[in-house]
């Protein structure tokens, strides 16, 4: 029952994680055991993402785009990337793929079981215990990584910080005839009523007949029901998309993500390190995970083989953590607000400047000119309710220069 190290999750984060400790003489010697309660073997998410960095899964993208189409009532503008890729991999390819690569290794096991508790019971002894359909069944290890996102795992409703959600539905389909550019990602489209929420569809073209097609919002509440994003993603197919025979292929892709600028601490104890979603790899302002969850494994492995431990000084990008919170709060304000604000945004830099920035990988002047074209009132408002603590207390201190060269 002992092992170096154990996995509770066995999701992105994790596999990511053991990809690179396989690749590492020390760290693939170590006896490790992966519990997670599904068995991954279906396609049950797509992860996209832009970059102009090679990452171990280029083998594995399904698909790259280099032009990139935004929409809004007032815009309809595409841009060729320059050095950036917009790359999507598939949920069932990226499993397999890390799991082909473990299943050399004897001392990695996997089992399919519920996690019930994970604790540290001292300062190299961690602890973890299977809900009792699975036996209560006990394990210890030196170290867990811990990736459960639990519901209690969710920022509660707070005037401390935002708590929103990206919830959305998608349908690969395939339809009679030519209708998508296959050339072309179309990241947003923002020609929908704001319903309380920012409301867009994003699309992933694989060929001008097939296609990801999906409804996200961004807003405090899910829909009543799932009906609700059927009826609206259904709409939007046919009036904008102009499509009425189609097939659904593939699985519909359905899915929530926090958008929060709640501080995700890690546990006190040493021995137990929380990964992705868990540990607030989401960006607030977008929901992206997955390059974040890739640098975190990256530091992870490097910290390791420089400390022979998994800790990291994590250096949080106090500019960055001001624009996701001022973002945050007119969402959370008026939601409308974002259609325009994205759509000068849009209009008055290169999609791939915009593109960096939501990446976070701009520097301060680029921030500045970026931020300079938009409207100002509703940063303002949110600069307002940050400084003056509403929505704010982490950031009230340090708004500083960030927000008042803005002003
Ligand atoms: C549908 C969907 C699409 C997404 N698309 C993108 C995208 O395009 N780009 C992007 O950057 N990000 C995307 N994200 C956000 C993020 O990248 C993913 O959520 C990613 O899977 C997070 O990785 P993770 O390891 O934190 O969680 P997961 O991959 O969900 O892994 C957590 C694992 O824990 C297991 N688990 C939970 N509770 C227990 C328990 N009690 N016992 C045992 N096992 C348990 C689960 O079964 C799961 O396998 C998407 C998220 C969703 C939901």
């Amino acid at each position: 029952m002992n092992y170096d190290i154990i996995f509770t999750g066995g999701g992105a984060a994790a596999l990511m994680l053991l990809y690179k400790m396989s690749k590492n003489e020390t760290l693939s010697k170590k006896n490790i055991l992966v519990i997670d309660k599904e068995k991954k073997d279906t396609n049950n998410r797509t992860w996209s993402f832009w970059t102009n960095q090679k990452t171990d899964f280029d083998i594995i993208v399904h698909k790259e785009w280099e032009k990139v189409r935004f929409l809004a009532p007032q815009i309809d503008k595409t841009d060729r990337l320059t050095s950036l890729k917009y790359k999507m991999i598939r949920g069932i390819d990226f499993y397999n793929f890390v799991n082909a690569k473990l299943s050399e290794f004897e001392n990695i096991e996997f089992l399919q079981a519920e996690v019930n508790e994970v604790k540290s019971i001292s300062e190299n002894e961690a602890e973890v215990s299977l809900t009792e359909e699975f036996g209560n069944k006990i394990f210890r290890s030196e170290y867990v990584f811990d990736s459960r996102f639990l519901k209690e795992d969710i920022p509660p409703k707070s005037n401390d910080y935002h708590s929103l959600l990206q919830h959305f539905l998608g349908y690969t389909i395939e339809t009679d005839e030519p209708v998508f550019d296959s050339e072309t990602v179309q990241l947003f489209d923002m020609r929908l009523p704001q319903r309380n929420a920012v409301e867009f569809v994003y699309i992933l073209p694989f060929s001008p007949t097939k296609a990801l097609v999906e409804y996200t919002l961004f807003s405090d509440e899910l829909l009543r029901n799932k009906e609700l994003y059927k009826v609206r993603l259904e709409s939007y197919i046919a009036t904008k998309l102009g499509v009425e025979n189609y097939k659904i292929e593939e699985e519909e892709e359905y899915g929530v993500i926090p958008m929060s600028d709640y501080k995700f601490e890690q546990p006190k104890a040493k021995n137990i390190i929380y990964l992705g979603t868990k540990a607030g790899r989401a960006k607030p302002s977008t929901g992206y995970a997955f390059l974040r969850m890739y640098r975190d494994a990256k530091c992870r492995i490097e910290a390791f083989q420089k400390t022979g431990n998994f800790h990291y000084n994590e250096k949080f990008n106090k500019q960055f953590e001001t624009y996701d919170s001022m973002i945050l709060n007119i969402m959370e304000r008026d939601p409308a607000d974002i259609q325009r604000i994205f759509t000068d945004m849009f209009r008055n830099n290169s999609i791939e400047q915009v593109l960096l920035f939501l990446d976070e990988q701009t520097n301060f002047l680029s921030d500045l000119k970026i931020m300079a074209s938009v409207p100002p009132m509703p940063f303002l408002t949110s600069i307002k309710n940050l400084v003056t603590g509403r929505k704010g207390q982490r950031l009230h201190q340090r708004l500083g220069n960030v927000a008042m060269v803005k002003v």
